[in-house]
């Protein structure tokens, strides 16, 4: 009985060494990624953002913490708040996405990276100085208007705050108009000067 299960276990062996291996040699090798794939990062665009806060509140977790204060660029009622703190702790994240689709102003998407090892916790929050210099290669997750455009966060460029949207850019001039742009040339002027 001993030398039938050691036969039917070698014929087990046998059989699949005629097949296609499923796994690769990682790093050398990469499977295509999904464009929705939700990586270990997030891609955010200060320009859009208002500092509602919505994505720390919906966070299941609470690991996202913001600072505002009022912004002097834009002090109308309806304008935004300027972003003192922006953290988000990576190393408690379920990347579940809630934060992404409380954004109401597409200007929080998830990444698509995942290599993030790091050897100490403190070096996992991310800061909002890391959120304005990551990579703007937005996943297509929960972002329709990515997907539907063809959008490949791995292989296309990176997209600008003007891009990544579901409103076209009149829309957020004529709700925003006073807003200053951090980081762009673009100054949008109040209703009153124009
Ligand atoms: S992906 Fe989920 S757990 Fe991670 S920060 Fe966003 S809401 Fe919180
Ligand atoms: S990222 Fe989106 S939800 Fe979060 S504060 Fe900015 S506008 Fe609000």
């Amino acid at each position: 009985m001993y030398g039938l299960a050691m036969a039917r276990g070698l014929l087990v062996t046998l059989k699949n060494m005629t097949k296609k291996p499923f796994t690769i040699q990682y790093p050398e090798e990469r499977v295509k990624q999904h464009p929705r794939f939700r990586g270990e990062e997030f891609v955010w665009y200060e320009e859009r953002c208002t500092g509602c806060a919505s994505c720390a509140k919906y966070c299941p977790l609470g690991i996202i913490k913001i600072v505002t204060s009022p912004s002097e660029s834009a002090p109308r009622q309806g304008d935004k708040y300027k972003l003192e703190v922006f953290d988000i702790e990576l190393q408690r994240c379920m990347f579940c996405g809630l934060c992404v689709e409380a954004c109401p102003y597409d200007c929080l998407f998830m990444g698509s990276g995942f290599e993030q090892g790091r050897y100490s916790r403190d070096d996992m929050v991310i800061h909002v100085e890391d959120l304005r210099n990551s990579a703007k290669n937005p996943s297509t997750f929960y972002r329709p208007q990515l997907e539907q455009s063809g959008y490949d966060p791995r292989g296309g460029r990176p997209l600008t705050w003007r891009e990544v949207g579901r409103e076209n850019w009149d829309w957020h001039k004529r709700e925003k108009a006073g807003l200053r742009l951090i980081g762009t040339d673009v100054n949008i002027p109040s209703e009153e000067s124009e």
